[in-house]
Formats: C-alpha cells, sequence, structure tokens
C-alpha cells in the first residue's frame, strides 16, 4: 500500500491569487480535500477532478465540525494511504491549529508537509496601503489574537509599551475593550488604528480611525467578523483617507 500523506495548506486570506505554487500542487495532487470555511472555494479550482471535497467549517456560533473529528478523519484517510490536504486560511501555522494538527498527525505515524500561506495580519493590512514595519514608523509587528478564550488574554499592557504594530486577528467581538485596554496602557488615545473585513476580497470594507473612534466607528458602519485589526503609526499609511469624514474612512472596494 502506498504511504498516506497530509498536506497544511494555507490559502491566504482570501484572493485566490495568493495561493502559492506549492499549494496549487498539493491540492492537484490530492485524492481528499478538507477545507475550512473561511477559505475562498476557488482554491477548489485547483483540486483534481476526482478529489473528495468535504467541508469541515469551524466558524465561531454556528454550525460546526468539532476539532476531534477533523483529526480522526485525517489520521484515518492518511493511515489508509491517501493523499489529504487540509486547506486553511492563511497560513496554517498563525491562529490556525497547524501547530496541534501537525503535533497529531506526527504522532499517528503520517507523513505531513506544511504549505505556508499569507496570514491574514500581513496581507490584509497590504491591501489597503499598509505595511507592518515600516524604517519611519514601526521596527516590527506582533500576531496577536484578540479572542478571550478564558483565562489566556494577550498581556495588551506589555503590548501596548512594546512599539510594534500590532496586528489583532479575531478582534471584532472584544473591539471596545481591547482598544481601551492599550489606551489605559499607556497608548495614546490618537494612535492611527483600522479595520479591515473580508481583506483581498471584492467585499473588503476597512475603517480608519484612532484607538479611540474605532470601536464606534465600526460599530457605525456595521463591520463585523472576518477582520483585522491593525493598530500603529503605519495606519497612517493607508490609501483610505484617514482622519477625513466617516464616510471617507469607509471603502469599499470592488473586485
Ligand atoms: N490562519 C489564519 C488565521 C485564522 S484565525 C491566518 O494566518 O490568517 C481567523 C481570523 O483571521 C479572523 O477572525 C480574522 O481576524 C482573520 N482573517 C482571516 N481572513 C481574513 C480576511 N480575509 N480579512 C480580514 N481578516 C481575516
Amino acid at each position: 500500500m502506498k504511504a498516506g500523506k497530509v498536506y497544511l495548506i494555507g490559502a491566504g486570506p482570501g484572493d485566490v491569487e495568493l495561493l502559492t505554487l506549492k499549494a496549487v500542487r498539493a491540492l492537484k495532487e490530492a485524492e481528499i480535500v478538507l477545507i475550512d470555511d473561511l477559505v475562498n472555494r476557488e482554491v477548489l479550482q485547483f483540486a483534481g477532478r476526482a478529489a473528495r471535497v468535504i467541508e469541515v467549517g469551524k466558524r465561531g456560533g454556528c454550525k460546526s465540525t468539532p476539532q476531534a473529528f477533523i483529526d480522526r478523519l485525517m489520521v484515518r484517510m492518511a493511515g489508509a494511504g491517501r493523499i489529504v490536504a487540509r486547506v486553511k486560511g492563511g497560513d496554517p501555522f498563525v491562529f490556525g491549529r497547524g501547530g496541534e494538527e501537525l503535533a497529531l498527525l506526527r504522532a499517528a505515524g503520517i507523513e505531513v508537509e506544511v504549505v505556508n500561506g499569507v496570514t491574514a495580519g500581513i496581507g490584509v493590512p497590504a491591501a489597503i496601503g499598509i505595511p507592518v514595519t515600516h524604517r519611519e514608523f514601526s521596527h516590527g509587528v506582533t500576531l496577536v489574537t484578540g479572542h478571550s478564550g478564558g483565562d489566556a488574554q494577550p498581556d495588551w499592557h506589555a503590548l501596548a509599551q512594546g512599539g510594534t504594530t500590532l496586528a489583532i486577528y479575531m478582534a471584532m467581538a472584544n473591539l471596545e475593550s481591547i482598544c481601551a485596554r492599550l489606551t489605559a496602557a499607556g497608548m495614546p488615545a490618537d494612535t492611527p488604528a483600522a479595520a479591515i473585513q473580508n481583506g483581498t476580497l471584492h467585499t473588503q470594507r476597512s475603517i480608519v480611525g484612532t484607538l479611540a473612534d474605532l470601536p464606534r466607528r465600526v460599530e457605525r458602519a456595521g463591520l463585523a467578523s472576518p477582520a483585522i485589526v491593525v493598530v500603529g503609526e503605519v495606519v497612517r499609511l493607508a490609501r483610505v483617507k484617514c482622519f477625513g469624514t466617516e464616510e471617507a474612512a469607509v471603502q469599499e472596494q470592488t473586485a
């Protein structure tokens, strides 16, 4: 029996052209494609005709596929000699449970190849012209999650003091408290901040403001998840009017 394998593939933030050549090759090779719900379905054009596609959405709140089920499926299929493409949004190793899945598959003796993708925290700000680092504005970037899973809160105080650009994933549900914590920890209230929803897709929308007014602007514009929040001086480089009218700060991009 031929040996099975799992490709842990990052599909990038949305725009199908951000797939890597390696991802395209792996998709072509795969007999089974497990696709997460944040992944643009257009990537499936690169899968073989005979490939079996299984949707394994895990969006919070909605109908979701338990992680244990996905794990079992991968182990069973690759264990039976199948080539499996596990396709995730962004990069598989950035808030994507790729690390956990890699460990599990290795423990089961299954060959794994990781295929990096463009992570949302870098690719999505870029879609509105924000470089996450810039010699004049920021000496680094911190990728951090705003989703408070119980006690596991990031150290917002340290982040406020750190002087790097913050690219905050899953920030929308706690946006007001995140901005308030950063301000309380000493970040100036007028620090530029942006939220970008559906970055790199034709449905992309973004709001640019400051730490003080971003939550209100986001709420008014009805911006929601999936979105990246960027905090730092680099946000001044955004292509939208930063400090103009509320309307001007709402960018609706067409494909
Ligand atoms: N592994 C992914 C992140 C998964 S966590 C990566 O590397 O990008 C899911 C979060 O990523 C979302 O809640 C949102 O914060 C962010 N995200 C993913 N795709 C996005 C997009 N197209 N636009 C804005 N944010 C996105």
